[in-house]
């Protein structure tokens, strides 16, 4: 095993010493808030702070503050076309992604039709399209699936492209401004914001968070350290320790649970000789220990080479806690009518794939609507619609991020090996409707079935995992879904 300070210093060498402090920022934020210290739900880091909410019929400075340009900054430009007076801050640079998108043809179709981009335009931001991708695990089978997440976007072209667009709209970018607190009164919140070590305060009618997993709010119960980045170097070829630069690797195991985890890779091409890697794993939030994203970064290098073969070289390290919301708990919500989560703040995207670039761009028109009807009516709370699917597939997550210790080592991987194989036998449109999100409760109720016929010991995972409560929270869940559509 590689030791944390290597993993540091391997990091600091690709990606430099500001992206190294953001990952140990997102590593500090997620240790204060397991040991309840200020930024944590609730502690006084989080709101007030002896801020002194605005008068009633206050003024404010604007309609629309969004806290956090990370992919959020999209929305900035869609609120300011329809006249708002919008500001955009980040702790970093505004827009400064650290990440890399792989995506479908809904979320390019979805860029187009909110109106932001061209067809021609979007076509210049994908690096990398895939005849296939597909799901991999130790021990068992390789199946394949077309037309979904087969197309790598450049993140930071977009968001600089957006970034561009938010200022010939008049949007207020402020790089390097991060939210320290606010207080909110009957029309606007008072903000205090802090620059270079200097605090200022701003007011605004409608606070939007999209400050993602270090957001206050972001209480989601599950939690899926991901690190990783661009890598060069990797062998080229159809072996499966090799590359193929037209296959998208979706979830891949090397190996069965370890620490309490089942560990995950994800391998997507992107521009000539380039190969986006991640490895995670789904957790629940409780469960991450202090320092995970640099402890994960240690497991990476040591482990890459089970994964791929060549020389492999890491360019631009990119990382992160996506919060999953299981639907078992109560959802992630500010406190307040002024306060609106948006992205990972909220967690609304789904709880099994984690894919949350793919669920704010579909979602991208409607939630910009709901944030612009919002500031004149604070009293509207749902941003987005939730995808019936997630009602199921919340619990599939929430196993695996605490698999059942009876289940053994290799338990996971038998497990999902199973699913998997009942997923490609109904083709890819089956498939691919889970990994897109558009599954009905009914046909993932007939896909637990034949999983559960091929390998009944997983009501016995299942309810070992869960216990009593959440399963009947999940039934009901499940049920009205049902209901609603039926
Ligand atoms: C490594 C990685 C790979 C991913 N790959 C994919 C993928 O391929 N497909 C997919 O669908 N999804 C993917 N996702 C998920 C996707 O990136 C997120 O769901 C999405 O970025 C969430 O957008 P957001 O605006 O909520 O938050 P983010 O994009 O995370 O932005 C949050 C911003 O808030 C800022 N911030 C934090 N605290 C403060 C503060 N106090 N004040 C001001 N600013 C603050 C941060 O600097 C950051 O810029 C990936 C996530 C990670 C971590």
């Amino acid at each position: 095993m590689i030791r944390r300070e290597v993993a540091r210093g391997l990091v600091r060498e690709a990606g430099g010493e500001a992206l190294l402090e953001r990952l140990e920022h997102l590593d500090a934020v997620r240790s204060a808030r397991a040991s309840g210290a200020a930024g944590a739900p609730g502690a006084a880091g989080a709101r007030g702070e002896g801020l002194r909410a605005p008068d009633r019929g206050a003024r404010p400075d604007h309609d629309v503050v969004i806290a956090g340009g990370g992919l959020s900054l999209l929305l900035a430009p869609l609120l300011a076309a329809k006249g708002l007076r919008v500001a955009v801050l980040d702790r970093a640079r505004v827009g400064g992604a650290h990440r890399e998108w792989n995506a479908g043809e809904a979320e390019v179709q979805a860029l187009v039709g909110c109106g932001l981009f061209s067809r021609e335009e979007v076509e210049r931001l994908i690096v990398a399209r895939y005849r296939e991708g597909f799901c991999r695990w130790h021990g068992g089978g390789t199946y394949p699936v077309r037309g979904v997440l087969d197309h790598a976007i450049d993140a930071r072209g977009l968001l600089d492209a957006a970034r561009a667009q938010a200022e010939a709209r008049g949007v207020s970018l402020l790089d390097e401004h991060a939210l320290v607190a606010h207080a909110e009164g009957r029309d606007a919140v008072a903000l205090s914001v802090e620059s270079g070590g200097v605090r200022r305060s701003l007011s605004t009618r409608l606070l939007v968070d999209a400050r993602g997993a270090a957001s206050p709010y972001a209480t989601a119960d599950l939690i899926c350290p991901t690190v990783g980045g661009v890598m060069e170097g990797l062998e080229v070829g159809p072996g499966p320790r090799q590359i193929q630069p037209d296959v998208g690797e979706i979830l891949v195991s090397t190996e069965g649970i370890d620490g309490g985890f089942q560990h995950l890779w994800e391998g997507f091409p992107g521009r000539p000789g380039e190969t986006t890697v991640y490895l995670f794993y789904y957790a629940r939030a409780e469960d991450v220990g202090p320092g995970a994203l640099v402890s994960l970064y240690a497991r990476f290098f040591a482990q890459l080479g089970r994964y791929k073969a060549g020389e492999p070289q890491l360019v631009r390290p990119t990382f992160g806690y996506i919060p999953g919301w299981s639907r078992l708990s109560p959802a992630p919500r500010a406190k307040g009518r002024r306060v609106k989560l948006v992205g990972d703040a909220a967690a609304r995207h789904s709880p099994l794939t984690f894919c949350g670039f793919g669920a704010s761009v579909r979602g991208l028109a409607r939630t910009a609507k709901a944030l612009g009807e919002a500031v004149e009516r604070p009293e509207v709370s749902e941003m987005g619609e939730d995808a019936p699917v997630h009602a199921g597939t919340g619990a599939l997550a929430a196993l695996m991020a605490r698999p059942p210790r009876g289940m053994g080592a290799e338990g996971m991987n038998a497990l999902l090996d199973t699913a998997f194989s009942v997923l490609h036998a109904e083709g890819d449109a089956f498939y691919g409707a889970l990994l897109r999100d558009e599954m009905s409760a009914g046909d993932f109720v007939g896909f637990l079935q034949k999983t559960a016929r091929l390998r009944p010991s997983v009501y016995r995972e299942v309810f070992g995992a869960l216990g009593a409560g959440a399963l009947g929270r999940w039934g009901v869940g499940l049920a009205r879904e049902l209901l609603r559509v039926g």
